[in-house]
């Protein structure tokens, strides 16, 4: 059977709620936080605007509010898009990559992110913010708070740097498989949990089993979905991006080569 589908997606959901986990927003896990099993759905919108819809619909269906990060870039930032999810009770937050496209200049990626988050609060009182990755930039975004808090542009959290990991366990879809965190570049979190999952029918039946944590921050990316044309050609690009990936860790042309790919693919 094809995983990371809705179908596969609507089962991870019914999953939880049947073993009476509470479903939160990213902010309200940052300003408070249930007592009981919760999880978050976080979803990073890097590409595909509108299967994040799709994704958000299906959610809203089971009375779920999800967390969706969206970026700058065209691919993500979708006016009707946002504006549906956000009208539908999600939690809408800024996927900033500001430092990355600043070219490391960090005066003007704090401009350009002060601006970003105003522009993304015409949508939804943004409080949450979250890196993008941008693997092949020489700059960690991250690198935005050395010198500034969350607190100054009226922020509560972001991902990878308010949330105890030695608390809430974490997982991530990257790469089409719950357990391909070794192609991620940045975008990696230590974790004290013993567990490791492939498919999404092995998480489902840990849940069944009683024996997932009580406290999960998930990251799903807007990969899901039902068209079979889609899926194939998704899991073909991901699977040849992960061994370039692994690649260019060793080799500084093909480095360089995907580098230039990316930022091509990108370009407004
Ligand atoms: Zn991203």
């Amino acid at each position: 059977m094809r995983d990371f589908t809705l179908k596969s997606y609507r089962s991870l959901l019914e999953a939880f709620q049947s073993a009476g986990y509470h479903f939160q927003t990213f902010e309200e896990l940052m300003t408070a936080p249930v007592e009981g099993r919760s999880v978050v759905m976080r979803h990073d919108v890097d590409e595909l605007a509108w299967n994040a819809l799709k994704m958000a619909k299906l959610e809203h269906a089971l009375g779920i509010r999800a967390t969706y990060f969206f970026r700058v870039v065209k691919q993500s930032n979708v006016p009707e898009v946002i504006e549906r999810i956000a009208r539908m009770g999600h939690e809408v937050g800024y996927h900033y990559e500001d430092l990355a496209l600043a070219e490391g200049d960090e005066g003007n990626a704090i401009e350009s992110f002060k601006s970003n988050l105003a522009y993304f609060r015409g949508f939804y009182p943004v409080r949450s913010v979250c890196m993008h990755g941008s693997s092949t930039s020489r700059y960690d975004n991250r690198l935005l708070w050395k010198n500034h808090s969350l607190s100054e542009f009226g922020l509560v959290g972001e991902p990878y740097l308010s949330v105890d990991f030695d608390k809430v366990y974490y997982m991530t879809d990257t790469g089409y498989a719950w357990d391909g965190g070794k192609y991620a570049t940045r975008d990696i979190v230590e974790s004290p949990f013993e567990l490791k999952f492939h498919t999404t029918q092995q998480v489902v039946e840990c849940i069944n089993a009683g024996q997932f944590p009580h406290h999960a921050l998930i990251l799903a990316h807007t990969l899901w979905t039902d068209s079979l044309f889609q899926w194939n050609y998704l899991h073909f690009r991901e699977f040849l991006r992960n061994h370039v990936k692994l690649l260019a860790k060793n080799n500084r042309l093909v480095a360089k080569l995907y580098g230039k790919l990316v930022d091509a693919y990108w370009k407004k």
